[in-house]
């Protein structure tokens, strides 16, 4: 039956099942763009148009949806919005990537997943937002979820900030990145994006959570394999003991 519970179970497959098929696709953009995809686009506006859908979503349908709202079911979509505020607006005015292209087809489907991310929390959690009660914020899967969200976004803004200040102004190349988790791995940005949203399904104890982290994991880690591959083939003084995004693992 076509329910919003069946459609996040069938979401959250496809991206378990995509997984292996991305580990072998390299998306193209950044350091691996191509022209190879058809129409490119301004790379700072298509992350803007890509990230904005679920910046508006989530918060509206968690708004409009029927669940009666507590006040502490109102945290969800406050750290949503604090997350995409930043991704949406301050992340792309804070790049230095002037002049520089993406593909059209990968603004394209970069929103159709943050619209299905996007209306999945907001619908479900708005439609659940009765269960989270004063309680809720003395469960111990709120404590920890909590702190991994907010750990997972200091490491990857902390991250994002060290890869931006890499170039100075009109800069376009890339450098070896020190500091902060670079020390273990080569995509502590992609970590810290993985424990936030992993946080999230825990300290919201929501399937769409749990599909929105396990799909973050399924774009993120070949993503960070593709980079630290690339990092080793053009650095010859590449530090050989970096992991690709799980310290000491992987
Ligand atoms: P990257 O690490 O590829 O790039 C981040 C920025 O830093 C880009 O502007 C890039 O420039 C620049 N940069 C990266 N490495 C270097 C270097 N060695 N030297 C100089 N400049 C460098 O990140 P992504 O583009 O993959 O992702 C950006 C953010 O979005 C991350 O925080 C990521 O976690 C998040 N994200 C989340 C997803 C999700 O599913 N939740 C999906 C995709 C991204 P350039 O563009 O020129 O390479």
């Amino acid at each position: 039956m076509f329910t919003l519970e069946n459609t996040i179970y069938l979401w959250t497959a496809i991206g378990i099942i995509i997984f292996p098929i991305l580990l072998r696709i390299t998306a193209p953009y950044g350091r691996h763009t191509t022209r190879n995809w058809g129409p490119m686009i301004s790379n700072n506006l298509g992350w803007i148009i890509m990230e904005f859908p679920s910046l508006l979503l989530m918060p509206l349908l968690f708004f409009l949806s029927p669940g009666e709202k507590t006040w502490v079911s109102w945290i969800f979509p406050l750290l949503w919005i604090i997350h995409y505020a930043n991704r949406t607006f301050i992340f792309p005015l804070r790049i230095r990537t002037k002049g520089k292209q993406m593909p059209l087809l990968i603004a394209i489907m970069a929103i159709g997943f943050n619209l299905m991310n996007g209306s999945i929390n907001g619908l479900y959690l708005g439609n659940h937002a009765q269960n989270y009660t004063a309680e809720w914020l003395t469960d111990i899967r709120f404590m920890i979820g909590l702190l991994l969200f907010i750990g997972g976004m200091a490491i990857n803004w902390q991250s994002d900030t060290i890869l931006i200040n890499l170039r100075k102004p009109g800069e376009k190349g890339y450098k070896i990145p020190y500091g902060g988790m670079f020390r273990w791995i080569s995509c502590p940005n992609h970590f810290g994006e993985i424990i936030e949203w992993t946080g999230f399904a825990i300290l919201t104890w929501s399937i769409s959570g749990l599909a929105f982290a396990i799909w973050t994991a399924v774009n993120l880690i070949p993503r960070a394999l593709d980079h630290h591959r690339w990092y080793r083939e053009t650095f010859e003084d590449y530090p050989a003991d970096r992991k690709a995004v799980i310290p000491f693992l992987w």
